[in-house]
């Protein structure tokens, strides 16, 4: 009887282990498609309690993952009950225009971001110009259904109505302008790294990414992060000077050689990377894929998100 009950306590570990993130795609791409544009909820498995990673797009995308059964309710339900909050990398449009639209349907909640993003979002968004200032900082009438949390120091902070807490951390996205990385971490310690949009370091003459990889570097070793979402906008044939502040494949595998340094080439062998942001236009999507496929030296496992399709952590 003892040993049936540890078995069975073991297996539970290891399921524990094997899946302790759900992460739900509403939007993938970096353009164009406006129904389908970066936004991505993630939630420890099965509390339906999430923190949406940027907003580009979020009514067409949780209309989608209705229809792919991901949820068993209605889009009021996901919007108002399911995300908690959001994290919102920079302040362009395509990781917030789904925000912006759907807030007068919306809950209250916080809005997480560096001080940066928090005030294009208040000078540039929810204004009385623009569209209703329905945050709780800028141009009267407040609504306040918003609240600003602003987190520039890498330091953690917890993500209200979740279990999870985050750390966010700079990113530069076409040298000065700024975006952001937020780190997600579990009651279990494990995480998961969403980059908002992000040059290369050579690139960008910046350290952004060689320090966000020295700070996930031993959450690497130690097997605890889950995944990492990073975003691949251009194939490799368009010239360096043409990237404005984006990577190609070619560029990723730089900046994973340095997080390789940092860690060890042999960690980095099978963590899952989620590639977020590709531009749609002609055939560019298969050219980086195909890319992304052929040419993968620290055999990461890559992922392709799908609009809707629940993917597992
Ligand atoms: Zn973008
Ligand atoms: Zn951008």
């Amino acid at each position: 009887m003892k040993k049936i009950l540890l078995s069975l306590l073991f297996n539970n570990l290891l399921f524990l282990n094997a899946q302790s993130f759900d992460l739900i795609p509403l939007g993938v791409y970096g353009g164009i498609q406006e129904n389908n544009l970066s936004a991505y909820l993630i939630g420890e498995k099965g509390e339906n309690k999430f923190l949406c990673l940027d907003a580009g797009t979020l009514k067409a995308g949780i209309d989608k993952a209705i229809e792919k059964g991901t949820f068993s309710t209605d889009a009021e339900t996901v919007l108002k009950d399911y995300i908690k909050g959001y994290f919102i990398s920079h302040g362009h449009l395509d990781h917030l225009a789904g925000m912006v639209i759907n807030s007068p349907e919306d809950s209250k909640k916080n809005i997480y971001s560096t001080p940066e993003t928090a005030e294009v979002l208040k000078q540039r968004y929810f204004t009385q110009d623009a569209w209703i200032n329905f945050a709780n900082e800028g141009t009267p009438p407040i609504l306040g259904k918003y609240t600003y949390k602003k987190h520039g120091n890498t330091t953690s902070f917890p993500i209200e109505a979740t279990a999870m807490s985050a750390r966010i951390f700079p990113l530069s996205h076409g040298n000065p302008y700024k975006s952001s990385a937020i780190l997600v971490t579990n009651t279990q310690k494990e995480s998961v790294l969403y980059l908002g949009d992000t040059g290369a370091d050579r690139n960008e003459k910046s350290s952004a990414l060689k320090n966000l990889w020295r700070q996930v570097a031993p959450l690497v070793k130690n097997k605890s992060l889950k995944a990492i979402l990073i975003e691949v906008s251009f194939e490799n044939e368009r010239p360096e000077n043409a990237l404005f502040g984006h990577l190609t494949p070619q560029l990723l595998n730089e900046e994973f050689s340095i997080l390789a340094q940092l860690s060890d080439a042999r960690d980095l062998r099978n963590l899952k990377i989620i590639i977020t942001h590709l531009k749609p236009g002609d055939n560019r999507i298969e050219i980086i894929k195909k890319q992304l496929m052929e040419n993968n030296p620290m055999k990461v496992q890559i992922i392709f998100p799908e609009q809707g399709q629940k993917i597992q952590l």
